[in-house]
């Protein structure tokens, strides 16, 4: 199966217990922190986001907004693979108007914050590498951070034609791949695409993330080996990495620091299902929320994630006023708020390195409340099916109460 880039880092992870660095938590304090989590999305509803920002002097939350750079490989088994112009899916032109990296960029340079844009190194085995150049120039140039984001699937493109699908299939059973290969072939395609990053960044990277989180041990020895000493590819409690570091927690290991994705158990009428904090789903409170639990639970480090087409829809195009929207009040958010910071990984590097007991946190995995996952089904009602069914579900669920009550009550009184 070929991987498509979206959709392929977005499965849903099944709920596991994990030897957390946090206090262990029963079904009480289970139950206490959701009601904690319900009660803080009430209050968000009605105070108003205000912080005074003369008051950061130490920001004990620090955030790092994360931006994979990448187009879809766009395989189909009928159609092969027609990987999109990079003005679509990296720059999200639409009528002369860039609502990919440019705009991401904008909204951050707006409030002095900078974000760090992992590329995918191997973009060149598709597109000119002047274009791709001139893509990173730019980030690098208005002073963000460019680090390695590895879709080696897009390295077949140099053996098969676009259009071959069983080419690209074999080549991605037999050689391009990461998670699962041996360590001299990962070296080989790591180094590889290191050497791409520097090549047109200008840096050779300090940070790694694996396409659709692909990585394992072995990448870790080979990152190791390459001197790349931040993995970012830790993403949920299924990841071939969890069971040697801790979720929501930075953690050192033999000259490999493990930065995982900030990562939360969002509340649905029958169990706690992990989520990893993404900037395309949830309501602007939600990620408030989030944020505040982060901070009151003892995080130190919280890593967003984005894409270069974050601001478009698949079905629809650019602009996504409402995930644009979003972003600049999160960002707003975080600005005013005393106690938070975004940093780059460059200044996250140099700052772990220095005092790393200031971002490794408490590794406490948060709840996201069920009134805020039922408010944000209210308010995108009309944008898919799944929303509308719920809310339509959670409606049927309160007449059939009303009618419940009703009847009991024409029966005590009424006899
Ligand atoms: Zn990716």
């Amino acid at each position: 199966m070929f991987r498509l880039n979206r959709s392929a880092g977005r499965t849903p992870f099944l709920a596991a217990p994990f030897p957390s660095l946090a206090p262990p938590r029963t079904r009480n304090s289970r139950l206490k922190a959701h009601l904690g989590a319900t009660l803080w999305a009430g209050l968000a509803l009605l105070l108003p986001c205000s912080f005074d920002a003369e008051a950061k002097e130490q920001p004990t939350l620090s955030v790092l907004v994360t931006i994979d750079v990448e187009t879809s490989s766009g395989c189909t088994k009928a159609e092969g693979c027609f990987p999109p112009p990079i003005s679509d899916r990296i720059l999200g032109e639409h009528e002369g108007v860039f609502y990919g990296t440019p705009l991401i960029m904008d909204l951050l340079e707006k409030r002095d914050m900078r974000g760090t844009f992992f590329v995918n190194a191997y973009l060149d085995s598709f597109y000119k590498e002047d274009e791709i150049r001139a893509v990173v120039e730019e980030i690098v140039q208005r002073g963000h951070s460019v680090q390695f984001h590895a879709h080696e699937e897009f390295r077949c493109f140099r053996y098969c034609k676009e259009e071959d699908a069983a080419c690209r299939k074999s080549c991605l059973k037999n050689d391009s791949y990461l998670g699962g290969n041996s360590l001299d072939k990962q070296l080989k395609i790591l180094e590889e695409g290191a050497r791409n990053i520097e090549r047109w960044s200008g840096t050779y990277p300090v940070a790694f993330r694996g396409g659709s989180w692909d990585a394992d041990r072995v990448t870790l020895d080979a990152l190791r080996i390459l001197g790349i000493p931040l993995e970012f590819s830790l993403s949920g409690f299924e990841h071939k990495l969890a069971d040697q570091f801790p979720v929501n927690r930075v953690t050192a290991q033999d000259g490999i620091t493990e930065v995982p994705v900030y990562l939360y158990r969002q509340s649905t009428p029958f169990k706690f299902k992990p989520r990893y904090w993404d900037i395309e789903s949830g309501t602007f409170l939600e990620h408030k929320a989030l944020l505040q639990e982060a901070l009151d639970s003892g995080l130190k480090t919280a890593v967003l994630v984005m894409h270069s087409f974050s601001f478009c829809r698949r079905d629809l195009g650019c602009p996504n006023q409402t995930n644009i929207d979003r972003f600049d009040r999160l960002l707003a958010f975080i600005d005013a708020h005393p106690m938070m910071q975004t940093i780059t990984t460059d200044q996250f590097l140099s700052q772990y390195r220095q005092a790393p007991e200031k971002f490794e946190g408490s590794g406490y995995v948060p709840s996201a409340s069920y009134f805020l996952v039922v408010y944000r089904s209210f308010v995108q009602f009309g944008e898919s099916w799944k929303h509308a069914t719920f809310i339509c579900a959670h409606v049927f669920a309160v007449l059939i109460i009303l009618v419940a009550i009703a009847y009991l009550v024409r029966r005590v009184y009424l006899k």
